[in-house]
Formats: structure tokens, C-alpha cells, sequence
């Protein structure tokens, strides 16, 4: 017998390209296009290189986790900081999704989750989005063993209203049910209130995408006390030290800085926005975007070809060989420069 056959074998995520190559247009991993907020850039010239010999706070001492609390209007136990909502979501998947049962997730959505599922030996069903790629909430009313969805769903930019995503919890208050806000800020409705209500809701939050610091590896989870102690109970039972000194100090920094929160989101919206009319007039369809991402589809030229003439042109987008998918593009909003960049190339593709 070889060690080989105890492994456990996995087919891991595969993220987006990050080329080392300068100058390119990336509109491949929904990162934001603008800086982080001047505060963050501020306090990274505060920091304090001999702070690094000591071991990080713990999440739930940190000035980020109180700042967080208040922003939210939450109670003090009801939040769990994590190394981004990566982080948070795999915990949550760990943590939750343990009864045998399978966990139901759209069919076209953040191909993370399966991942975590296959990791950690849970069972699983995909539910097909509809026609129009949305989530047909009747698939979540049978028996289950937890739901997950993002909303906005990714890659599709659809959101679902508040009111839909409280039948699914009030009808599975047996489970936990995961609410990935990763691109909330843009425009979408947030289920937070519902929080008042269930204490089977749990809603994650992450820096990477709204607040530009993909790179700082921060996300949070929102949710009833019970929730929050069994995520910590696993979470301290792996790694306690997960967050480091600089994210926690970086992020802190971040949330005193709301006006540039706002400036940054509307700027993507007003993007977003210009880039709709831009990309139907070229001919391409796509669901209305609550993201800093557009998915379209063009009338007649296939999606891989569009991705590779863009990346000849160093202009970067994310495209899946998938069923169902794979005529599309996500195209990630970047700044008008880059925006017009990627339109001008296109017509010369279509
Ligand atoms: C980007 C993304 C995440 C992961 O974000 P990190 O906080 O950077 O780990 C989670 N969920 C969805 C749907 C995302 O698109």
C-alpha cells in the first residue's frame, strides 16, 4: 500500500490570473480599481516595525471589531473577523454544514463553495439558477443541511430582494443559512435587519472588493451570539492567530474614512452604469449588475475568443469553460480610463 491512497485529494479553487506584467488592464478578480482610503496609506507609515514580535490581538480585542460592532448597530458578541470572507466561509462551511444532509448553493455562483464542501467531505446539491439566472427560492424550501448564496450572486451580478431571502431562512430555521454579501455595497439591499429575527442567518462581509483591500486579507462574519461562539469554537480549535497586526490596523483605519467608502462605490456605480450602455451597444446581453462586475454575452462572437483577442491586448476578464457559462465573460468595473480601454478594443474584436 502507498501513503498516496490516505491522502486527501482535492481539486483546489482556481482563482482569477494575477500577472506579474505591469501596465495591464485587470478586470479579471473584481478587485476595486481605486487606492484604498488616504487614512489607510496614513496608518501603514504609523505602524511599528517592533510590533511585530508580539502575537497579534485576538479579532474580537481589536479596535476593528468594535468599530465594526458599532457600525453595524450590533451586539458585541454577534461578529467573527476572519483572514478575508474566504477565510470566514470556509470556517462557516466547517463549523455548520455537519449534519449529512446536503447543503444547497446555486448552480452558477462562487465556485468556492464546492471546493470547501469537497474538503471537507460535505454533501452537496446545486440548484439551478433560472432562465434569467436567478435563484428560484422554491428550490430551498425541502429538507437540507444548510443553504449558501451570494447576493449579489457571483458571478451574475443578480440580486435577490430581502423579502425572498427571508422565506428561505424563516423556512429552514432547522439549518443555518449563509448570506455572502461580498458585493453588497453596490447598490444591492442588504439582509442585515433580518438578523433581528433569525438566529440561524449568518451574513458575511469582506473588505476585498468595496474597500479596496483585496490584498490586506480581511472579512467578517454577522450573526446570532450562538452562531458567532461555535464559529470561534472552531476557529481557536485550527489557528488561533489568524489575523495579523497590519490587516487588523489597516482595516480599522478604513472604516474611519466613510465619505471615501462612498466616493469609491458611487464612482463603480456610475461606471457600471456607463459601461451597461457601452457593452449593449456593442452588442453584448447581460443580467442588470448589483456588482463592481458586469456577465455579458455577445450576439455573435463566442465569449473564449473575446478573452483571448482581450488578453492579446493585455486587457484581463475571467472566463469559465463551464456549462451554462461558457459564452459569457465577468468583466469587473475599472476606472472610466480603463473602461473605455476595454470598449475600444472590443470593437475591433466585434
Ligand atoms: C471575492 C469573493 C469572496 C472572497 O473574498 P475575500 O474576502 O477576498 O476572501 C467571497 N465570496 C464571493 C462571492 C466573492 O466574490
Amino acid at each position: 500500500m502507498s501513503w498516496e491512497e490516505n491522502v486527501r485529494k482535492v481539486v483546489p479553487y482556481t482563482a482569477g490570473e494575477q500577472p506579474v506584467k505591469k501596465g495591464i488592464i485587470k478586470l479579471n478578480t473584481n478587485e476595486c480599481p481605486y487606492p484604498p482610503s488616504p487614512m489607510v496609506e496614513a496608518a501603514m507609515r504609523r505602524a511599528e516595525c517592533d510590533d511585530l514580535r508580539l502575537y497579534p490581538q485576538f479579532p474580537e480585542k481589536s479596535k476593528l471589531y468594535d468599530t465594526l460592532v458599532s457600525y453595524h448597530g450590533l451586539d458585541k458578541e454577534d461578529i467573527f473577523i476572519g483572514v478575508g470572507s474566504d477565510d470566514v466561509l470556509s470556517m462557516a462551511f466547517l463549523t455548520f454544514f455537519n449534519s449529512g444532509r446536503p447543503v444547497l448553493f446555486p448552480d452558477i455562483t462562487y465556485s468556492f463553495y464546492d471546493v470547501w464542501a469537497e474538503v471537507y467531505n460535505i454533501a452537496y446539491l446545486k440548484k439551478p439558477l433560472d432562465e434569467n439566472f436567478c435563484i428560484r427560492k422554491e428550490d430551498y424550501m425541502g429538507e437540507n443541511g444548510g443553504i449558501i448564496f451570494p447576493n449579489p450572486n457571483a458571478p451574475t451580478g443578480a440580486l435577490m430582494a430581502v423579502d425572498d431571502i427571508e422565506e428561505i431562512v424563516k423556512a429552514n430555521q432547522d439549518v443555518v443559512c449563509i448570506v455572502d454579501e461580498a458585493y453588497i455595497d453596490f447598490g444591492g439591499v442588504s439582509a442585515l435587519p433580518l438578523l433581528k429575527k433569525y438566529d440561524n442567518l449568518l451574513i458575511v462581509r469582506t473588505f476585498s472588493k468595496s474597500r479596496a483591500m483585496a490584498g490586506a486579507r480581511i472579512g467578517y462574519a454577522v450573526g446570532s451570539r450562538k452562531l458567532i461562539k461555535y464559529l470561534n469554537d472552531v476557529k481557536y480549535s485550527v489557528n488561533s492567530y489568524t489575523m495579523n497586526r497590519m490587516s487588523l490596523e489597516l482595516g480599522e483605519a478604513c472604516m474611519q474614512d466613510e465619505a471615501y467608502f462612498k466616493e469609491i462605490c458611487n464612482k463603480i456605480i456610475a461606471t457600471r452604469e456607463r459601461s451597461e450602455k457601452e457593452l449593449t451597444a456593442l452588442g453584448f446581453t447581460f443580467p442588470r449588475s448589483y456588482g463592481n462586475f458586469i456577465f455579458a454575452s455577445h450576439k455573435n462572437v463566442r465569449a473564449k475568443e473575446i478573452f483571448e483577442r482581450l488578453k492579446e491586448n493585455d486587457i484581463y476578464v475571467r472566463f469559465w469553460d463551464k456549462p451554462r457559462i461558457d459564452n459569457y465573460l465577468r468583466i469587473t468595473i475599472g476606472t472610466d480610463e480603463q473602461m473605455d480601454a476595454l470598449f475600444k478594443a472590443l470593437k475591433g474584436i466585434v
